[in-house]
């Protein structure tokens, strides 16, 4: 085996100018530790916010949080998985100890990271994780969608399922569709069996949105107020649930489109974390404001039961080779994708990259 692997790496942060292919020494599963040969890696919004800064990782550093990829070593004390088993990531780092983690919630944990900004990254040949972090590859997924499976699935899973206890018969608003965690959450719902109503300013979006099971699409650049639209498709009564990862621009949207008693879960905001608040809204309705963040092992274990069960599927926007890293940062950049962006590293992913040429 060769001591040594490519992978996208930074020296400092900032721009996509500081984003550069290398060849560097591959690392050493530690106590606790399994090396992966890594098949295929997913971007997340998380790699452009790490690239500039915030949070700023320990330099220099490689990006990615997502992957799929068979281990190849395990470190001492590592009795699962084994060599040569195909795993999925869960993101999530944490310490394993604390009383939040003892209690089974661990992106609770104080001392929470996440794979790709805390420690070393997935956009590499090779990458050492925490053995605890290895999931069994469903044999549903193939390299690509097991890649692309983890941070959004986990986070949108948690966000539904955990947070806002959606109910069944209840109704759910999306916004951002097109987003990674918010077409995952679209998915869960639809496999849940619920009603779902969502929100683009794309109607190409809106269009792969109502392919993927969305009851009613609302193009908010062509429509004065989406709660108007909301109460009209509920027959006047609202929404239960709003699964929100955009934060200012449509929060008073979300406020105005839930029913009484109604529960907004967010774990974004990239149009803006400080909108303004609209208590008097808030506790008129009873409304219920919950944050959260990437999820339990629990809620990967569920959302994995899902995806084994075929009634979830990671919808693919493009493929790139290891090499192309750039104009794949470019693409999620510039927010055009519906679904996720991979980098398909080893053999057997780039030769199933093909079957997935013209999905996006
Ligand atoms: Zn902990």
């Amino acid at each position: 085996m060769a001591s040594t692997m490519r992978a996208v790496r930074i020296h400092r942060c900032g721009g996509p100018e500081v984003v550069t292919l290398e060849t560097v020494a591959r690392p050493e599963p530690g106590p606790g530790e399994v090396l992966l040969s890594v098949q295929a890696a997913a971007l997340n919004h998380l790699d452009l916010w790490v690239r500039m800064g915030t949070p700023k990782p320990p330099l220099p550093h490689t990006l990615g949080s997502d992957a799929a990829g068979r281990v190849v070593a395990v470190g001492e004390g590592v009795h699962s998985p084994a060599v040569g088993e195909a795993v999925v990531l869960n993101p999530g780092l944490w310490c394993g100890r604390c009383e939040r983690c003892e209690a089974g919630e661990q992106s609770e944990c104080e001392r929470y990271h996440i794979i790709g900004e805390g420690r070393s990254g997935t956009f590499a040949e090779f990458v050492v994780v925490p053995a605890v972090c290895c999931h069994p590859l469903p044999e549903a997924l193939d390299w690509i969608e097991a890649a692309a499976f983890g941070l959004v699935f986990l986070t949108a899973y948690r966000m539904l399922f955990t947070r806002a206890r959606r109910q069944p018969g209840e109704d759910v608003l999306i916004h951002g569709i097109g987003g990674g965690v918010a077409t995952a959450g679209l998915q869960l719902a639809v496999a849940a069996g619920a009603r779902a109503i969502v929100t683009s300013s794309s109607d190409a979006k809106l269009e792969r949105a109502r392919r993927l099971g969305a009851w009613q699409t609302i193009n908010y650049r062509n429509e004065a107020r989406i709660e108007t639209r909301v109460k009209e498709c509920t027959g006047g009564r609202g929404v239960d649930v709003v699964l929100d990862t955009v934060g200012r621009a449509q929060w008073s949207a979300s406020i105005e489109s839930l029913r009484k008693g109604g529960r907004l879960v967010n774990c974004g905001a990239t149009t803006g974390g400080d909108p303004p608040a609209a208590l008097h809204r808030i506790f008129w309705k009873q409304i219920e404001v919950l944050g959260s963040t990437m999820g339990s092992q629990a809620d990967m274990r569920g959302a994995l039961r899902l995806a084994a069960a075929g009634r979830v599927r990671p919808v693919i926007d493009r493929v790139f080779a290891l090499e192309d890293f750039a104009q794949a940062l470019a693409r999620l950049e510039a927010a055009e994708q519906f679904g996720k962006i991979v980098l398909a590293i080893g053999d057997e992913a780039r030769e199933q990259a093909r079957r997935h040429d013209g999905e996006g």
